[in-house]
């Protein structure tokens, strides 16, 4: 599955993501990360993106989107991602559209975890930590105070407030991001790939509502695809042996038989040998043992389920 989350700063965006990593054992991408690996590993890319952040400019779209792609070559990216901070604007969704389409696997989902403003405020503007570095318990003076008031209510220490997190800066932020985001989530609306999941209230319902989406945008989408392919390498497969049979002449076919039946039948020598250490058994015939023809699963027919659209 191959999925693009898009989401405000505090919108628990974050968290879902790694949920959805343990339960679909796909990747989070994150460019972030990426950029940091990257450098670190001195990768080519690396060198480009080091260069540019050195000289105080952003990294070129090119040298993230070619990050991404080899984070995707990746095996355990076989099965799907979840990018996650990519992409930012329409440019950005665009190359990102092209690549994924010259790898033959286009987005699939974009999920948006809605948070309105005012909530995002207070889960940012909020939040306390304490600042005892081995308690590292989180409070939200709205939503989860210490008991223990400006004190952590675990180990008594004195709560702390990030200075990034006062009201101007959090009110910049998502500002910011409104900006940046509204052209996304129309383009992938217009896309049809949108589907918004509200990111209030508990967060396990929040992760089950996600992973209903994901189940039903993509899962019957993939069972329709694993069958066509499923169908179409069968057919390949068929029409390669039939070719090989045509060109292959008798004569061949007839010392490859010939061969297959004298090693099947060394073996077969050289087996009873080792396990009853007696003479070599008669001379008897041996045939080639036949490989049982390869049996195509049919893929489970998948549910169509008529969804209603938002
Ligand atoms: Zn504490």
């Amino acid at each position: 599955m191959r999925i693009v989350l898009l989401g405000a700063p505090g919108s628990g965006k974050g968290t879902q993501a790694k949920l959805l990593v343990e339960k679909y054992k796909i990747p989070q991408i994150s460019t972030g990360d990426l950029l940091r690996a990257e450098v670190a590993g001195g990768s080519e890319l690396g060198k480009r993106a080091k260069a540019a952040m050195d000289a105080g400019r952003l990294v070129s779209d090119e040298v993230v989107l070619g990050m991404i792609q080899s984070r995707l070559a990746k095996p355990d990216a076989k099965g799907g991602f979840i990018l996650d901070g990519f992409p930012r604007n329409i440019p950005q969704a665009q190359a990102l559209d092209a690549m994924l389409a010259r790898l033959g696997q286009p987005l699939q989902l974009a999920l948006l975890v809605d948070v309105e403003k005012d909530v995002l405020m207070k889960r940012l503007t909020g939040r306390r930590n304490c600042s005892k570095a081995d308690c590292g318990a989180i409070y939200n003076i709205y939503f989860s105070p210490s008991k223990a008031g400006n004190k952590c209510e675990k180990c008594g220490a004195t709560l702390s407030h990030r200075s990034d997190d006062n009201a101007e800066t959090v009110g910049k932020r998502l500002q910011v991001y409104e900006s940046q985001t509204a052209p996304l989530v129309a383009y992938y609306k217009a896309q049809g790939k949108l589907r918004t999941v509200k990111g209030v209230g508990p967060m396990g319902a929040i992760f089950k509502t996600m992973c209903d989406i994901i189940e039903t945008q993509i899962r019957p989408l993939a069972a329709v695809m694993g069958r066509i392919d499923a169908v179409a390498a069968a057919r390949e497969r068929a029409a390669a042996k039939a070719k090989a049979v045509a060109k292959a002449p008798a004569k061949a076919v007839a010392k490859a038989t010939a061969k297959a039946v004298a090693k099947a039948k060394d073996k077969q020598t050289a087996k009873t040998l080792a396990a009853k250490a007696k003479p070599a058994p008669t001379k008897k015939p041996v045939k080639p043992a036949k490989k049982p023809a390869k049996v195509v699963k049919k893929a489970a027919k998948p549910k169509t389920k008529a969804k209603k659209a938002k």
